[in-house]
């Protein structure tokens, strides 16, 4: 080493190169990039898991993420589906609670109460919602030419 040093003018750059602190700094940043790969694939998988119900799908997000460092988590932001399965679910329910509240056929028109689908009589006010099928008994709505549900003749006029 000391020979080459008075005619090798790399030397410096050599020997902090070759020295223990060069190398341990190169493998504590290698070990974070592996550890901030790790890591990265990990949220991939817990995100995934928030967004998709498909374990088949949420396992090839996580191999994305593991065999393509940083690429593949990169490439997981842009093709996940964009909301959380929670608010999916939530926003469905929230459907069916205004689809109940406001659906014409779950008030009673005379009274304005609510009232299930299949009444056949309001039972607030007791007035008639629907007609039974003469054939089976099932509710009809007012406006049906044929029993739905038996496919028995058109019910009787009122
Ligand atoms: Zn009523
Ligand atoms: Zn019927």
């Amino acid at each position: 080493m000391f020979i080459f040093a008075a005619t090798n003018p790399l030397q410096p750059v050599l020997d902090v190169y070759n020295s223990g602190a060069f190398r341990a700094g190169v493998r504590l940043g290698l070990l974070l990039i592996v550890l901030l790969w790790l890591a990265l694939a990990l949220w991939v998988y817990k995100d995934a898991r928030r967004r998709m119900a498909d374990p088949i799908l949420i396992g090839v997000a996580v191999a994305a993420g593991l065999l393509f460092p940083f690429v593949g988590a990169f490439i997981y932001l842009f093709l996940r589906p964009p909301e959380y399965l929670a608010d999916v679910r939530e926003r469905e329910l929230e459907i069916r609670l205004m689809e109940r509240r406001f659906g014409g056929a779950d008030h009673c028109p005379y009274c304005k109460a609510d009232v299930e689908a299949d009444y056949l009589v309001c039972p607030a006010c007791s007035g008639r919602l629907k007609k039974a099928c003469s054939t089976c008994q099932k509710p009809l709505d007012p406006t049906w030419r044929v029993c739905p549900y038996c496919a028995s003749a058109p019910p009787p006029p009122a």
